[in-house]
């Protein structure tokens, strides 16, 4: 599923550049922030570690409540998606196992990057019918991928 020789493979600098643009255009046409950040190890629950980091990264700090952070363990093999509590209200919990599953299969299928890009536009897509892009939009949220320190 994930690549051995680096740690946070297959989250090299291409793949991240990759992500960075597809967030940037999901943005385009939403209020809505979306983040990825990738850890080495996740041992916990990981949609307990999902939701501290989003809570680390200044996520839950969005006007609208309406941040979504992809969260990604490289060497557990373990991903997350969640969402803060305004989108949450919105979509329910299908919405995001729906999304996981995407990420899974490409993994399965050697196309991870591509993976967490269709996922990233699937959330754009989500968020932009519930929350269109406000009069100046702020970027309230970086684009660029994360990595734990
Ligand atoms: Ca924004
Ligand atoms: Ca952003």
């Amino acid at each position: 599923m994930f690549g051995k020789k680096d740690k946070y493979a297959p989250f090299d600098k291409e793949a991240c550049s990759k992500i960075e643009a597809s967030i940037a255009q999901a943005e385009e046409k939403t209020s809505g922030e979306i983040r990825v950040h990738v850890v080495e190890r996740c041992r916990e629950n990981v949609l307990e570690s999902a939701a501290m980091a989003f809570d680390s990264l200044g996520m839950a700090k969005t006007k609208l409540r309406n941040g979504v952070l992809l969260f990604f363990a490289t060497q557990d093999r373990k991903f997350a998606i969640i969402g803060d509590q305004g989108i949450n209200d919105i979509v329910g919990q299908g919405f995001w196992d729906d999304a996981v599953e995407m990420v899974e299969r490409g993994f399965g299928s050697g196309k991870p990057i591509e993976a967490v890009c269709d996922a990233i536009r699937l959330c754009g897509e989500k968020l932009s019918a519930h929350f269109p892009p406000q009069e100046n939009d702020e970027d309230e949220l970086p684009n660029q991928v994360s990595f734990q320190k």
